[in-house]
């Protein structure tokens, strides 16, 4: 079997096994996308409407923002992973409720220790503070964060603010632009004190 497959049969097993109530909201489970060996993972809050739809993180009009900050770090979606903490659209894009969010999350750790990443970007509180509950994002946007946490190996985590809270604030934009540069800056910081 090759890494794609396990981690689809991975995701497959959770999606069943998984007591979220969301569920049977959901059009479907939104799996994670990308490389199982990537690097770097992007985590996100929950599926909005286009990727309920499609069954694909980040397709919507957040999605193309993102994937446009990755290229402005000559990065593509197929190099790098991205999922969500939440695998099922929570009704009218409200947030995920704390059970929500709990009950998604040995999920998120089995895919995070599966793909083994050299850094992990949290895309808005959400993702953050499903980590590190007591930091908030305007305190510790684009600054490397360092933490170990049970079954997962990966010790080095940045957050961004979410690209939908930066879509129509100008202010945020430049500000997530900027913090984004600092994914390749602090990626290779970390690969040349580990080479
Ligand atoms: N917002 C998220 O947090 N995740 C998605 O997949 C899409 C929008």
């Amino acid at each position: 079997m090759t890494r794609s497959e396990e981690l689809h049969e991975l995701n497959t097993r959770w999606h069943r096994d998984n007591t979220c109530s969301l569920k049977i909201l959901a059009t479907q489970a939104v799996f994670g996308d990308g490389d199982p060996n990537a690097e770097i993972v992007f985590i996100g809050e929950a599926p909005g409407k286009q990727e309920d739809l499609l069954g694909k993180p980040f397709v919507g009009a957040s999605g193309k923002f993102l994937s446009e900050m990755l290229e402005s770090i000559h990065l593509t979606r197929e190099k790098v992973y991205i999922t969500n903490c939440v695998k099922y659209r929570p009704p009218e894009n409200r947030d995920p409720l704390p059970e929500e969010k709990e009950a998604c999350r040995p999920w998120l750790e089995d895919e995070l220790t599966f793909i083994n990443p050299k850094i992990i970007i949290f895309l808005g509180r959400h993702a953050l503070n499903t980590f590190f509950p007591d930091k908030k994002i305007s305190d510790v946007h684009g600054t490397l964060l360092t933490g170990t946490f049970t079954g997962i190996s990966t010790t080095n985590f940045i957050a961004l603010y979410h690209p939908a809270s930066a879509l129509y604030n100008g202010g945020l934009r430049e500000t997530l632009i900027k913090d984004f540069k600092q994914i390749s800056l602090i990626l290779k910081k970390l690969i040349k004190a580990t080479a």
